[in-house]
């Protein structure tokens, strides 16, 4: 029996079209349904030509601008950082900050969840995305998952815990200084909550873990399989949720608190080169989210996985990349499809 459904469907779009010298002429347009959530993405055969408009180019001068004019007062820069931002109480982080090679972490003055922390470089006040190296990143996301491993034994009734990352205005972040943030609490976010029960529901029907027959069958596809290495298995999702969106997959492991060293030079080495690669396409901004399954014990069927996705490039009066199909219904456009993507992304991981 087909375990993992890849499921696309065909509809016309048909008009006297400008585009053909106003000869009736049809657009194809493939609709595609993940696997596990239903979420649909949408290509259609004059999309590809689009991209500039909805995602544009970096206008780096202007980012440069923009890093000049935050420095000076910057909360998370080396001269504030230690007096303005919180501390965590003893019993969970001795000392009341985190600090692992560059990376710095404190709770979030604005907290949205009973834990909610920031990760910071305190040095770095502006980056690039290619400037995100896989030692830097490395030092990040492991201040990120110590973290984690101590957060989830000081709260013991967390239900979820993510670490996520908004980088540069169109992606949401509210500071230009590069962080990331570790999310947890007992309320689960819709999706999050979607993804877990869709997982629980293919655990039960077939017996196995989704993620791992989702690695299985893509490794064997190859079409959308990037590379693999220490247990993480990079893919281009069949129906992407975001611009360029590429993830990782940890079947092996359930919360991201039981990650390795190792796991985590996986994944700063494989997130460094998709960042470097947004990067020479003239984007800047993205976000990605790393998490697993629910935090309470015996959870079957959950994996690890990191979700990265580019947004509008920063420039002056950028577009926004979501609009009502993305932030109302649900659905998200495809420009250049998962198997170019994976295509493009492959040669660059085999480097190592
Ligand atoms: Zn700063």
């Amino acid at each position: 029996m087909e375990r993992i459904r890849f499921e696309r469907s065909v509809e016309k779009a048909a008009f006297f079209s400008p585009l053909a010298g106003m000869e009736f002429a049809e657009q194809t347009i493939e609709v595609r349904r993940d696997p596990l959530t239903g979420m649909t993405a949408v290509a259609s055969s004059e999309l590809a030509t689009k991209e500039e408009a909805f995602y544009g180019t970096t206008d780096w001068e202007y980012a440069d601008e923009l890093a000049r004019k935050s420095r000076e007062g910057c909360f998370f820069c080396p001269e504030k950082v230690m007096e303005t931002t919180p501390r965590y109480p003893e019993n969970v982080l001795p000392g009341g900050r985190l600090r692992r090679g560059r990376a710095l972490v404190f709770p979030n003055l604005f907290p949205l969840a009973a834990l909610h922390a920031v990760i910071t470089y305190p040095d770095l006040h502006f980056l690039r995305p290619s400037q995100f190296t896989p030692d830097l990143l490395d030092e990040g996301l492991g201040a990120a998952i110590d973290f984690a491993a101590r957060a989830e034994r000081a709260y013991d009734d967390l239900e979820h815990l993510e670490l996520c990352c908004n980088h540069m205005l169109p992606a949401g972040a509210s500071l230009v200084h590069p962080h990331f943030q570790m999310f947890g609490g007992l309320a689960v976010p819709w999706l999050l909550r979607t993804m877990w029960e869709r997982a629980a529901a293919f655990q039960a029907e077939h017996g196995v873990p989704y993620w791992r027959a989702l690695v299985d069958e893509e490794t064997e596809r190859g079409e959308r399989f990037i590379a693999a290495k220490a247990g993480c298995t990079w893919l281009a999702p069949f129906a992407p949720t975001g611009g360029r969106e590429v993830i990782a997959v940890l079947p092996g492991f359930r919360r991201i608190a039981e990650l390795g060293g190792e796991q985590v030079a996986a994944l700063a080495a494989g997130l460094s080169k998709v960042l470097a690669w947004y990067e020479r396409e003239g984007l800047s901004a993205f976000n990605f989210t790393l998490g697993g399954g629910p935090l309470a014990a015996g959870s079957a069927g959950h994996a690890v996985t990191l979700r990265v996705v580019a947004r509008s490039a920063f420039r002056h009066e950028y577009r926004t990349d979501d609009y009502f199909l993305q932030k109302q219904l649900g659905g998200e456009l495809i420009f250049l499809t998962p198997e170019e993507i994976a295509a493009t992304l492959r040669p660059g991981f085999a480097g190592g």
